[in-house]
């Protein structure tokens, strides 16, 4: 089973935002920890002590509690879950928050081995637009600390297609990332988000995203790239050193049962769906009531075959036609012939080895070609 809990915390909120985050306020900060720790308490019972393979601590920005915080969570984690041997525990961390090599180690003696950095970009008129809460120096700083420091991985998290954006500046932006020493990146293009800031400015004229050219451009001269560096590509937006692929990531793109603890967290064990409520106010009136009065889903099997489809899809493997089969009682090519034909004569899919997967120009509109395959 996989674990994540939801910090939802930030000290500022970026213009792109539409994350599940709040402001840092003391008062909901003890109640939010309060109410944590008896989640994964009433979850372990309920799951009876279930193994986890993977632990994920990500937000809003977890680095924002002070490690007395942070300590209280990782304890009622071990407390109540038996972690397997070389279980994967992902911290996500913004640079602004872990300058200093005792921040560090404390969350290396808390058995953190990998640290998810959310750079977003090297170069700080971006990091203006995006109103993040740290500059490039500080994501350089933040990175090189944390290879010095005891950590199995790093990843970095970056975005292309932001307003101002070039072609060669996002190339330059990709460079000096690796030149960080990362383990994994994973590349986001930018998703405008409706109610955001960065949505607003776009909107209304002041601010213009790349057109399409250069936007496909950063896309595939981006992996590229990061191939000729080492880095491979394991799914639309994730790259990865041998042997270094997001066990979390890849537990949930395969469909296995995760459990989310914090507000606005989503679960799915054996079958069941369930999401805590976003807002504090609301996640404390669910912990009054010992988390059970939620809206358990049942999940249907068409929606179980959408999400094989839909997830398997979007990782280099691809989607393993015999597990299809075995689901729908159907053949993949034989229902979506007309589709995968016109597809592949377009070169935007591959089949090879029982697998169907998308090529790199697939997965630039992979949005388009999963509705295709959607029951
Ligand atoms: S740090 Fe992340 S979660 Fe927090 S406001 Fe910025 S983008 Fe949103």
């Amino acid at each position: 089973m996989l674990l994540y809990i939801h910090v939802p915390f930030c000290r500022t909120k970026c213009a792109y935002c539409a994350f599940a985050s709040q402001e840092y306020i003391e008062e909901s900060v003890s109640v939010y920890l309060r109410l944590v720790q008896q989640e994964l308490e009433i979850r372990s019972r309920q799951l009876r002590r279930r193994k986890v393979s993977s632990i994920y601590i990500g937000g809003g920005t977890p680095t924002v509690l002070p490690f007395a915080s942070m300590s209280r969570i990782v304890d009622a984690v071990y407390k109540h879950f038996d972690p397997v041997p070389g279980c994967e525990f992902t911290l996500e961390a913004n640079p602004e928050n872990i300058l200093e090599m005792a921040d560090l180690q404390a969350f290396s003696s808390m058995g953190v081995n990998r640290i998810s950095l959310g750079v977003q970009s090297l170069d700080d008129r971006l990091l203006y637009t995006l109103q993040r809460g740290h500059d490039s120096r500080q994501a350089i700083k933040a990175a090189r600390k944390i290879r010095q420091a005891d950590f199995a991985a790093l990843s970095l998290d970056l975005i292309w297609s932001l307003p101002g954006q070039t072609l060669q500046g996002w190339m330059a932006e990709l460079a000096h990332a690796v030149q960080l020493a990362p383990d994994h990146l994973s590349c986001y293009g930018l998703s405008l988000e409706p109610g955001t800031r960065l949505s607003a400015g776009i909107q209304s004229g002041e601010l213009k995203l790349p057109d399409e050219r250069t936007q496909t451009g950063m896309y595939v001269h981006g992996a590229h790239y990061l191939e000729s560096c080492g880095f491979l590509q394991y799914e639309i937006s994730n790259f990865a050193r041998m042997g270094f692929r997001c066990k979390h990531n890849l537990g949930y793109w395969a469909g296995e049962s995760f459990l989310g603890a914090g507000p606005s967290s989503v679960s799915t064990m054996d079958g069941l769906r369930w999401q805590n409520p976003s807002a504090i106010c609301d996640y404390q009136a669910l912990g009054e009531k010992n988390f059970s009065d939620l809206e358990f889903e049942r999940l249907s099997h068409s929606r179980k075959i959408n999400e094989l489809v839909m997830l398997s899809l979007r990782t280099s493997r691809g989607l393993n036609l015999k597990d299809y089969k075995q689901l729908k009682g159907e053949c993949f090519s034989r229902r979506y012939a007309g589709v995968i034909q016109a597809l592949h004569q377009n070169s935007l899919i591959r089949m090879a080895h029982g697998y169907l997967s998308l090529t790199r120009n697939g997965m630039l509109v992979s949005d388009s070609i999963l509705e295709k395959f959607m029951e």
